[in-house]
C-alpha cells in the first residue's frame, strides 16, 4: 500500500522550504520523483528549488523542448524531464531515456503521464493543485521503500 501525506503551501516560500527539507533526506539523490498537476501548478518551480537546494547554480531551463535537462553537482547526477511533448514511443530508445532511467541519480519528471508504460514506478509522486487563494494543496505518495523513507 502506498503511503500518502498531504501538505499545504501558502506561498512559493513554502515550496522552497519543502525542497530544502527533501534534499537532505537519505537516498534523495537516487530517487525517481514524478510531479503532477496542471500547467502553472508549480512543478517546474519545485524542481528549480530542489536544484538550487542541491547546489546547482546558474540558469535552470525548463526542458519542455529538449525533454531532458541534465545537471551534475559534486558528482551527483540529476535529470529533469518534461514529457509534455513526448509522443513517439521510439523516442524512448532513440533518445536514450531507457539508459538514463537505468543510471543511478535523481530523476525529476514532469508529465510522466505522457510516457505512461515507459517510466518505471516513481519512488515518490507529488501532486500539486492550485487553490482558489493561489495557495497549493500538495499530495505526496510514496510507492517504494525509498519513497517511504523520504516521507518518514
Ligand atoms: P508548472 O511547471 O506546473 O506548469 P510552473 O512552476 O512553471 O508550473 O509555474 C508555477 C507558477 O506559480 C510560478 O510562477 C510560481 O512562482 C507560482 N507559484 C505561486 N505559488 C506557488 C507555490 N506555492 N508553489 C509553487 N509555485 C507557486
Ligand atoms: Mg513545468
Amino acid at each position: 500500500m502506498p503511503i500518502v501525506k498531504t501538505l499545504h503551501w501558502p506561498n512559493e516560500a513554502a515550496c522552497q522550504a519543502f525542497a530544502a527539507d527533501m534534499v537532505r533526506r537519505p537516498h534523495w539523490g537516487q530517487a525517481l520523483v514524478c510531479l503532477h498537476g496542471d500547467l502553472g501548478a508549480g512543478k517546474t518551480t519545485l524542481v528549480r528549488h530542489v536544484l538550487q537546494a542541491m547546489g546547482v547554480t546558474g540558469r535552470i531551463k525548463s526542458p519542455t523542448y529538449a525533454v531532458v535537462e541534465p545537471y551534475e553537482v559534486s558528482a551527483q547526477c540529476i535529470w529533469h524531464f518534461d514529457f509534455y511533448r513526448f509522443s513517439d514511443p521510439r523516442e524512448w530508445e532513440d533518445a536514450g531515456f531507457r539508459d538514463l532511467f537505468a543510471t543511478p541519480g535523481l530523476k525529476l519528471c514532469e508529465w510522466s503521464e505522457k510516457a505512461l508504460g515507459f517510466i518505471p514506478l516513481a519512488d515518490l509522486d507529488i501532486q500539486i493543485e492550485v487553490q482558489a487563494d493561489d495557495s497549493r494543496a500538495v499530495r505526496l505518495q510514496a510507492n517504494t521503500t525509498l519513497g517511504e523513507g523520504l516521507l518518514a
